[in-house]
């Protein structure tokens, strides 16, 4: 029988980090995650404010480009310009690697919940 403090289902960003943490502290965590590739399809357009790497820590690796402004294309056809300094992520790269960092701090860390 399967004996953990924390059952996190789903090894997106929120649940790694939640992995994460638990496992820093002591918990003894079972990370699930459907998907046999974790991060992967990603379903995310990949961007991050500059402000977040304050409160983050992002690897290099999982840095695609930096960015310094958007162009959003309204429904009336406007373009509006922002600046709007940030990056864009890789992002099966980030969420492979926070989910590596749970499993390094202890957390079981395992793909498709068939094979629990
Ligand atoms: C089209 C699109 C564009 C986006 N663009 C941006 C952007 O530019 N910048 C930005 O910051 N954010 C963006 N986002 C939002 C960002 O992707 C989400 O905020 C982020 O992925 C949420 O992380 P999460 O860990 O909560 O959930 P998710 O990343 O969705 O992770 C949940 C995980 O749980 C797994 N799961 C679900 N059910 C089960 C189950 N029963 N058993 C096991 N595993 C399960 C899933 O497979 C998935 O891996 C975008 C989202 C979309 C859809």
């Amino acid at each position: 029988m399967l004996n953990y403090d924390i059952l996190i289902v789903g090894a997106g960003p929120a649940g790694s980090s939640a992995a994460l943490e638990a496992a820093k502290n002591g918990a003894d965590v079972l990370l699930i995650e459907k998907k046999k590739i974790i991060g992967q399809p990603v379903q995310c357009a990949e961007f991050i404010p500059k402000l977040l790497l304050n409160e983050v820590e992002i690897s290099h690796d999982s840095i695609a480009q930096r960015i310094k402004g958007m162009m959003t294309y309204l429904p009336d056809g406007e373009m509006v310009e922002s600046c709007s300094p940030g990056y864009m992520l890789n992002r099966s790269v980030f969420d492979k690697e926070l989910a590596m960092k749970a499993a390094d701090k202890g957390a079981d860390v395992r793909i498709d919940p068939l094979c629990v």
